[in-house]
């Protein structure tokens, strides 16, 4: 099986091994992917007599890791670098349950993210970035490390999963701490409530930037703990790095919501709005609708909970306990179908006469921002709205090529080969770009 298109492309993985190699040869854990992502490529060295290059792989290591994510679209299917075309990946087998090198952080002892595997004894701390299930999959009350988070992921986990507060360091987003003799700073990451992404600081002055997920944004190119000096390695959120993910900024889907929001009041002002929204994230669409239109805004008790550990002024203002008293209901995003939205119109007692609901998605589903139509049937119009919580393909490349990281390890795969190759390539295209640069200035 060979996934190349080119020699050209053979390359760029070359360079992504390459760094691989240098970079993360200290991992236990590392050289097995690494052969795995030769042998799925083809690519052989002279030296390479421990493996075939012909040999038929199954699962790679850590395979349970691979499994879809809840909250990502069809085409992530996985986190981490990964050589195999859509394998399911087999809960029935065995996979090693080692942390990958992509979820520790290069010469520490931390990981991020990393609560479906074996302890490790090698690991002091457990970085958390946020509170959504593909993050903390397998965290449970009977973990017995210490988890560093941000003071809402820290809350949710203590108040959701029962982890003791003991277990858990709540820290306050650009305070440094010191931790092993590393210092960590937390960022607001621009995904959900309480994201962040985690910089390290190295003894020797490295300077390591994990982004968990994250929505790249240019105030982050002005971010004095950011730029301080430049930064040598990012574990980097590549939902979308394809050239296909082009969505508009959250600001711009925010306006368009509004504005469709205005339009269907003046043809019906019994309307009553619905948003999708998952446990965690997405808020920034109903808070803003409630925001900027002055309306009320009612969630259910689920929901109510988590909000209240996000605890953000301008949703509390408009949250009231009486759904009759408020119009925009927040639903879970499973809810936002013709059928159940029938029903719950139905259930509103002539109070609302038409339901105008947003979808929130962050990839094509949604189409772009000039080629949103509703489906309509009776009186319930669905909008899916480009509103993603990661950064866009232009927004990562820009991410990027501002910083100029030395080493880029990507946190997130494609199943889909073409897209997969197509990933590489893009992160070795612009890490030449600034290197040229760099070498002939
Ligand atoms: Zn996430």
């Amino acid at each position: 099986m060979d996934l190349m298109d080119s020699a050209d492309d053979r390359d760029y993985l070359r360079v992504y091994l390459d760094d691989l190699k240098r970079t993360h040869a200290n991992d236990s854990g590392y050289l097995e992917y690494y052969k795995d992502l030769k042998r799925a490529w083809n690519i052989i060295d002279s030296d390479d007599s421990d493996f075939e290059a012909t040999q038929s792989f199954g699962d790679a290591p850590n395979s349970q890791a691979l499994n879809s994510s809840k909250e990502n679209g069809s085409h992530v299917t996985g986190r981490g670098p990964h050589p195999i075309s859509s394998s399911s990946s087999s809960s029935s087998s065995q996979p090693t349950k080692q942390i990958p090198y992509w979820k520790k952080i290069a010469d520490t002892s931390f990981a991020v993210d990393a609560f479906n595997f074996d302890p490790s004894p090698e690991i002091t701390y457990y970085f958390l970035s946020h509170f959504h299930y593909d993050h903390y999959i397998g965290l449970s009350s009977k973990f017995n490390g210490t988890i560093i988070t941000s003071m809402i992921t820290g809350k949710l986990v203590i108040d959701q999963i029962g982890i003791k507060p003991s277990q858990v360091i709540m820290v306050t987003n650009r305070s440094p701490i010191v931790v092993d003799g590393i210092q960590v700073i937390l960022i607001d990451a621009q995904h959900c409530p309480g994201s962040v992404m985690f910089l390290f600081i190295l003894p020797d002055e490295r300077r390591i930037l994990h982004t968990g997920d994250f929505r790249a944004s240019p105030e982050m190119e002005t971010d004095p703990f950011l730029i301080e000096r430049p930064i040598d390695q990012i574990y980097l959120d590549t939902t979308y790095c394809h050239p296909a993910y082009n969505f508009p900024s959250q600001m711009d889907t925010i306006q368009i919501t509004i504005d469709l929001t205005l339009k269907h009041l003046s043809d019906d002002p019994k309307l009553l709005i619905v948003c999708g929204t998952y446990n965690i994230g997405k808020e920034k669409v109903f808070k803003s609708l409630a925001n900027g239109l002055s309306m009320n805004l009612w969630v259910n008790s689920t929901k109510l909970k988590v909000l209240k550990i996000i605890n953000d002024p301008i949703i509390n203002e408009n949250l009231v306990d009486d759904k009759d008293q408020a119009q925009i209901h927040v639903l879970p995003l499973s809810d936002i179908n013709h059928q159940f939205l029938k029903g719950y119109l139905k259930g509103c007692c002539n109070r609302f006469s038409s339901i105008l609901a947003f979808k929130p998605c962050g990839w094509e589903d949604c189409g772009t921002a000039e080629s949103i139509v509703p489906s309509v049937e009776n009186n319930v119009y669905i909008y899916g709205i480009p509103y993603s919580e990661h950064s866009s393909y232009s927004e990562l490349e820009r991410f990027i090529k501002f910083f100029k990281p030395r080493m880029i390890t990507s946190t997130v795969t494609h199943t889909n080969p073409d897209r997969r190759v197509s990933m590489f390539k893009s992160l070795a295209q612009w890490k030449s770009s600034y290197q040229n640069t760099s070498n002939s200035s």
